[in-house]
């Protein structure tokens, strides 16, 4: 459970994405959301709907069009490209469907390489890869390379790589969209472990089964978000969402 008096990571103030085509698609409809630590939420919506849109917005990776986010206590708007790379790096850790690893170098090299841009000396980064994959459950397997692993252990691999520079967030995009049902429950697990044991996850998905795992749902349909499963917990407090405004 989260404190609803817990710090907020993610404010989204009226924020919107509107690409500018032409014609212009509004791909993200202004909209308020608040996602504090601790929080597990997952966004759904069918292909289409706006959610890699809200991921890239959430994440950094665009620029709204339209309002104010303020991530972790620091308000994005008009911050330079350089700034935005540097915050991205050291707060938030990505997660995405095809896991992205360099085919020629081992788990724990792929692991070790989010620390180099943030100048963590070699020793310590050796000793902060073997960790955070041992917390996935793969300390057994530290020198192997991305082709001799399952599609499981490889995204435990990434998630040890999102993991390793403590963000303050890990944003998921479609975690299990690569994965066969058992394997997918694994990583699903590990999700949960992490969550109990404080991680921030916001997870895209278009998998209603991976959904119900958050602690609090939001849907996207034609740009638009609002709470899912209201009457489930969702509601005001802990992370109110007021949609479309
Ligand atoms: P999803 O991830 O749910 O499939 P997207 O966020 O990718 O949805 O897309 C939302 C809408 O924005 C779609 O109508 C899509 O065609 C449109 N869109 C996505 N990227 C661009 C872009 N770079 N320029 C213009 N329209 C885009």
């Amino acid at each position: 459970m989260t404190p609803s008096g817990s710090a907020p990571v993610i404010e989204f103030r009226s924020v919107g994405l509107t690409y500018p085509g032409p014609p212009p698609v509004p791909a993200l409809l202004p909209c308020d959301l608040t996602v504090r630590r601790g929080e597990y939420v997952t966004v759904v919506g069918p292909s289409g709907s706006g959610k890699s849109t809200f991921l890239n917005v959430a994440g950094l990776l665009d620029v709204p069009t339209h309002g104010t986010y303020v991530l972790d206590g620091l308000d994005t708007t008009g911050m330079r490209e350089r700034d935005r790379t540097a915050l991205r790096g050291s707060r938030i850790g990505f997660v995405f469907q095809a896991f992205h690893l360099l085919a020629h170098r081992s788990a724990a090299e792929n692991v070790e390489l989010a620390m180099v841009y943030q100048r963590v000396p070699r020793a310590r980064r050796r000793t902060r890869a073997r960790d955070a994959l041992v917390r996935v459950g793969l300390g057994h397997r530290l020198e192997a390379l991305p082709t001799r692993l399952s599609g499981g252990e490889r995204q435990r691999v990434a998630i040890a790589r999102a993991l390793v520079t403590e963000p303050s967030l890990l944003l998921c995009d479609e975690p299990t969209g690569n994965l066969d049902t058992a394997t997918a429950e694994s990583v699903l697990a590990l999700l949960d472990q992490l969550h109990a044991d404080g991680a921030t996850i916001v997870a895209i998905t278009h998998d209603p089964q991976v959904a119900a795992r958050g602690e609090r749902t939001v849907s996207i349909r034609d740009g638009r978000l609002a709470a899912a499963g209201a009457g489930a917990g969702a509601g005001a407090g802990a992370g109110a969402i007021r949609a479309g405004v």
